[in-house]
């Protein structure tokens, strides 16, 4: 198998995992963070400043790099990793989410979803076989399986028929596959805010058998407690000799609260997108740089951060950029952001290394300046 999961301890304090995944490209210690590289770069990042910060992974959104440059440009490159220069691992998403999310006049039918391309109109069809020829193509360590995310909220008796019809889209998907040998295909348990179709939908898919497991259709507007009243639903469900990941879930707060919930792998655009307005996250909790009473504040962005941006530039500097829109100033708070949030799960790790993880999570909140499940960014 080309993916393969490392249970190395559970925290004594909550039902955390301490954990490695083994890919092609090299090992992920879990839980991680996965900064997001849309359209084959973590916007203003080289890879060499994200292994600078110890990314051990990042994702790229196929539904992006099938448009634009075409996955068939970047197999000739000799795959997504030679592409962009990045030789560690590298989780495609099916390009779904994007389908459902960003398109015009999407028509859903069992072969596949028809719609408009967001960047010039273009009529497009996008099915379970056409996402594994894309994602093969692209050479990704994980792939996904094509599902559909029904919004929040949705009618009962849909997201029943929608859960039920991407079981039998993930079952193409295993049949499409066509490099199970250098690629590990993760499937998404759908079933929106509702036990007993989560239920179905994680006893499908895991009679499937494969090799890791993502929870999808969370993340897309309920209030937070909801979303963890699902999460201690349905990782019980799952394999425990196989990783789960809560998708586009990049908060600090629900990080902690994920991986406390068992959860091993997360990603999300928001510490790369509220960077480039120049929202920081920090030891003090959040930092909007434009501030007018930084203007003056020589002091580093945050005392207690140990990055490239914190040891080199005031917040004056770093306001002046951003309201200047210099790319700089994009790149300083960017970093600064990835950095925060790796380092911040690399003291999750060690948390459950030492059994102490809802000590952490408390600390933490309180810290950052969060009081309970609710609040947060
Ligand atoms: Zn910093």
């Amino acid at each position: 198998m080309a993916v393969t999961y490392e249970l190395i301890k559970t925290c004594k304090q909550t039902g955390a995992r301490l954990g490695r995944v083994h890919t092609p490209h090299g090992v992920i210690e879990t839980p991680a963070f996965m900064p997001v590289g849309t359209q084959a770069t973590v916007k203003t990042m080289s890879p060499e400043e994200l292994k600078q910060m110890d990314a051990h992974i990042i994702l790229s959104n196929t539904y992006h790099l099938w448009l634009r440059p075409g996955h068939e440009l970047i197999a000739k490159a000799g795959g997504l990793h030679r592409f962009m220069n990045w030789d560690r691992p590298i989780l495609t998403d099916s390009g779904g989410f994007q389908v459902f999310s960003l398109s015009n006049m999407r028509k859903i039918r069992e072969e596949g979803v028809d719609f408009r391309s967001h960047l010039n109109g273009d009529k497009l069809f996008l099915s379970p076989e056409k996402a594994m020829e894309i994602q093969n193509a692209l050479g990704s360590d994980i792939m996904m399986a094509f599902d559909e995310c029904p919004p929040y909220p949705a009618e009962y008796d849909y997201i029943k028929q929608s859960l039920e019809r991407t079981t039998r889209w993930a079952e193409r998907c295993l049949k499409a596959h066509a490099r199970p040998g250098d690629q590990g295909l993760f499937a998404i348990v759908q079933g929106g805010m509702h036990a007993d179709l989560r239920r179905q939908s994680a006893a499908d898919l895991t009679s499937l058998d494969f090799p890791g497991y993502a929870i999808g259709g969370l993340s897309v507007g309920e209030p937070k407690h909801l979303m963890y009243e699902v999460l201690e639903e349905t990782v019980p469900l799952l394999p425990s000799n196989k990783p789960r990941y809560l998708m586009g879930v990049g908060s600090p707060d629900a990080l902690l609260d994920g991986a406390i919930r068992g959860i091993d792998m997360f990603d999300c655009v928001l510490p790369t997108r509220i960077a480039r307005n120049g929202t920081t996250m920090t030891s003090q909790g959040r930092v909007n740089i434009r501030n007018a009473k930084y203007t003056e504040d020589f002091g580093p962005l945050d005392p207690e951060c140990s990055c490239y941006t914190c040891r080199n530039y005031s917040r004056a500097y770093l306001r002046h950029l951003i309201k200047a829109d210099e790319t700089f100033g994009i790149r300083l708070t960017t970093y600064h952001n990835l950095h925060f949030l790796l380092e911040m799960m690399r003291g999750v790790r060690q948390a459950i290394q030492d059994d102490r993880l809802l000590d952490f999570r408390n600390e933490f909140f309180t810290m950052y300046g969060l009081h309970d499940n609710e609040k947060g960014f």
